[in-house]
């Protein structure tokens, strides 16, 4: 086991004191060769579970052709896995980076330059990342206190209330961004008519509406895109968590139907669309196909059944593999406790704990979590 205090690291993370050196499967191996089940995922990253031989045959070959060489040109790696996000939306084109709160930044300034208008509408609890762009956007006070001033002309509405987002929408708003499931901020489900009541709202005002799909996106909900669940198209949505099951990059993908906005010139990243990422990308999409998808929908469902019926469970949210459950206990300590009988959980609140297993778990695997997360709870 490892020390928690060590190496000259900045602590910007209350990091739990286990390091890992394996992983296969959902299956995690720390350095005294102790094994976990992981529900954690590296956060709802690492969807088609650890070491997926398509996706690291894809990054393995690509790393023996070449790993780099800028903007300036064109790769195939990144054109194919263009092609394939614009295929699965439905037309588009896209933007890449190598996270989330960059894929949120190219969002805010494609939004402000398509418009020509400053103000983007968020919501309240979002979470859209840490960069001084996202954390604007981002409607947690607590995350953003200590960092102001931060952007202005930022609203902020209320989850599923449309006459509260009807009152931050108006002439000068770009954008409306919206997780379609919010994730860090405790796994709450945008109903569909919410969705629909904000696709109503940027037509009327002119907005355009983005969806924050670095966590729900590449199947995490049981759709490709959750949008597609809901009916409601956004103009454009970002990408980045479970995009390449590990490897840092992160979209922005835009619709044909909306404006292209950016210009060359405007916006760009100099290892953006990476060839080994963009090569496991491509992998990782060809693998997320509608036998799996309907698998985490049937799957998901089943575990939020079953979660519902551990003991101090009080409620249990989400959508496919994308699951919260209130506990009476503090989250921490629940965390704690299954770490130590070898099961992996993540929180995303006080008493939330969050379940992001991977999309490809198996049965066997599922049922050993619950009877662990179940003693954990005790
Ligand atoms: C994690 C997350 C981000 C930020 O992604 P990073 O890669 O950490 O920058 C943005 N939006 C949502 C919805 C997220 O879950």
């Amino acid at each position: 086991m490892s020390t928690a205090l060590r190496e000259p690291v900045l602590r910007t993370y209350a990091r739990q004191d286990v390091t890992f050196v394996r992983g296969e499967g959902s299956w995690l191996w720390d350095d005294a060769g102790r094994r976990y089940l992981d529900l954690v995922g590296g956060i709802a990253v690492v969807g088609l579970g650890h070491g997926h031989p398509a996706v690291r045959a894809a990054a393995h070959a690509q790393l023996d052709e070449l790993w780099h060489v800028s903007n300036l040109y064109w790769t195939k790696p990144m054109e194919a896995l263009a092609q394939r996000l614009s295929d699965r939306f439905g037309g588009a084109s896209a933007f890449f980076c190598n996270s989330g709160a960059e894929a949120i930044e190219a969002a805010l300034k494609w939004a402000r330059k398509a418009s020509g208008r400053p103000g983007i509408v968020a919501l309240e609890n979002s979470f859209h990342g840490r960069t001084l762009g996202a954390l604007s956007v981002t409607g947690q006070p607590a995350k953003r206190a200590a960092f102001e001033p931060l952007l202005p002309a930022v609203g902020f509405a209320r989850l599923n209330e449309p006459d509260s987002l009807a009152a931050a929408v108006g002439p000068d708003t770009a954008c409306i961004l919206v997780e379609p499931v919010q994730g860090e901020g405790g796994v709450h489900v945008a109903e569909p008519h919410f969705l629909a009541a904000a696709r109503d709202l940027g037509d009327e005002h002119g907005a355009l509406l983005v969806f924050d799909e670095v966590q729900t996106g590449v199947g995490r909900t049981g759709t490709f895109f959750a949008w597609e669940e809901a009916g409601v198209r956004p103009d454009a949505l970002t990408l980045a968590k479970g995009l390449a099951n590990g490897l840092p990059v992160g979209c922005l993908l835009v619709g044909d139907s909306a404006p292209t906005g950016l210009e060359p010139g405007d916006h760009a990243s100099t290892f953006g669309g990476n060839p080994v990422a963009c090569a496991a990308a491509c992998a990782v999409c060809d693998v997320v196909d509608d036998v799996l998808l309907a698998r985490v929908r049937a799957h998901g469902a089943a575990l939020a059944r079953q979660l519902a019926t551990l003991p101090g469970v009080t409620a249990v949210r989400g959508r496919g593999f994308l699951l919260a459950a209130e506990v009476e206990r503090p989250a921490g300590e629940v965390v704690d406790a299954a770490r130590e009988r070898g099961l992996l959980v993540g929180t995303a609140g006080e008493r939330t704990l969050r379940l992001t297993p991977a999309l490809t778990m198996g049965d066997d695997e599922l049922e050993q979590a619950l009877v662990l997360l179940a003693e954990a709870l005790r």
